[in-house]
């Protein structure tokens, strides 16, 4: 969680928030799309500070949240096999199939690692022939060029027994498909910075030209936010469409080629189910056929029926298309905890619903930030 900003910072901060409030002719719906950047923006005081100019909603920008019960179900059964280790991040073992999560299928005997990195599954495979080691690949545009190099790698290594289900998804796909909805009431998007580092400005630029809003490229510190939306604030109050860049220190306008010829060479677009929201054309990454030796999604494992089990959480799709707010739900906070979680956004760390409780929930100090 971030730090609540203090001394210096807070002061700047609030030198910010008032330019912005002096700024808004009216208040302003804005949607952040990352889960690291909902935490911020949450954890650190902005929302109160920034009311009434600036609304916040809160977008799919959390991986581990977004990623379909069935493809969940998949890799549960996959690890189930006899002769397979399924290997993932940490924060993806708490994600729930419909028959629990990645703790309950270890408990059933199911050989699931915690690794720190697709390179770290593979390092893991090359040791452990004859057992299949299989990863279980989550993330966006940023995590992708790591999985992209662990599948090629294999290939030139020849390390048959490693391969990947792939779970990434792209963020402009995304973006695109919530700005269409009839009742989108978003004036202004920040964009992701770790993602946009990879893919650039262009794909989020034709996005908000196409649906006539500013989308304004965020860092991940209190400061950065407040600066970008300074921009995203005078981008909305002179109707300005299109992507700008607040996080140049980082993100280039042409991204990082050389990570995207990677995730070009290995992955292809294809339409991908996103929890909650449903399918969206060209939103998530398949293996290319030419890898199709590295696809566990492939082969025996191919999945020929979709989960019949499918949780109800109707809400938890409204908090991750930005309809809802985290505290609007009404088993948040109730039945609803990170420790009796009923959905994916109060499971993850990087859910929103996880930073609204973390930001309610009392400092040793005595302080909450809640919005
Ligand atoms: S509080 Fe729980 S049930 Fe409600 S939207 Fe968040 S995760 Fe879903």
């Amino acid at each position: 969680m971030t730090s609540p900003a203090g001394g210096s910072e807070s002061r700047a901060l609030v030198h910010l928030a008032s330019r912005i409030q002096q700024r808004a002719s009216r208040s302003w719906t804005v949607m952040d799309i990352c889960g690291g950047q909902t935490h911020t923006i949450v954890g650190s005081g902005l929302v109160p500070l920034l009311e009434p100019a600036i609304r916040f909603v809160h977008g799919p920008g959390c991986p581990v949240c977004v990623t379909d019960v069935d493809l969940i179900d998949h890799a549960h059964e996959i690890a189930s096999e006899r002769d397979v280790t399924l290997a993932c991040l940490g924060d993806v073992m708490r994600m729930r199939g419909s028959s629990g999560n990645f703790y309950d299928a270890r408990a059933k005997g199911h050989s699931v690692k915690v690794v720190g990195s697709p390179l770290d599954a593979l390092a893991l495979a090359s040791v452990e022939p004859p057992r299949r080691v299989v990863y279980f690949a989550i993330g966006f545009e940023t995590t992708a060029p790591a999985t992209a190099l662990a599948i090629r790698l294999a290939r030139r290594r020849n390390i048959h027994n490693f391969s990947v289900l792939s779970a990434h998804v792209l963020v402009a796909p995304a973006i695109d498909h919530l700005l269409a909805r009839e009742l989108c009431q978003v004036d202004g998007l920040l964009g992701p910075g770790h993602a946009c580092s990879v893919t650039g400005l262009s794909a989020l630029d034709k996005v908000g030209r196409d649906h006539r809003k500013p989308i304004v490229i965020a860092g991940f510190s209190p400061s950065d936010l407040c600066i970008a939306i300074m921009t995203l604030t005078e981008a909305m109050e002179t109707w300005e469409t299109g992507a700008s860049n607040a996080y140049d220190r980082v993100v280039k306008s042409e991204g990082n080629p050389a990570a995207r010829a990677l995730i070009e060479e290995v992955f292809e677009p294809a339409t991908r189910t996103w929890f909650g929201i449903g399918p969206i054309a060209r939103s998530g990454l398949n293996i290319r056929d030419s890898y199709a030796a590295h696809d566990a999604s492939k082969g025996p494992w191919t999945r020929t029926r979709r989960s019949d089990k499918v949780p109800s959480e109707t809400h938890c799709g409204e908090v991750l298309s930005g309809a809802r707010l985290p505290r609007q739900c009404p088993w948040f906070g109730t039945t609803c905890t990170p420790q009796t979680p009923l959905g994916a956004p109060m499971t993850s760390a990087e859910g929103a619903c996880a930073a609204y409780f973390t930001a309610r929930t009392p400092t040793p100090e005595g302080k909450t930030h809640a919005p």
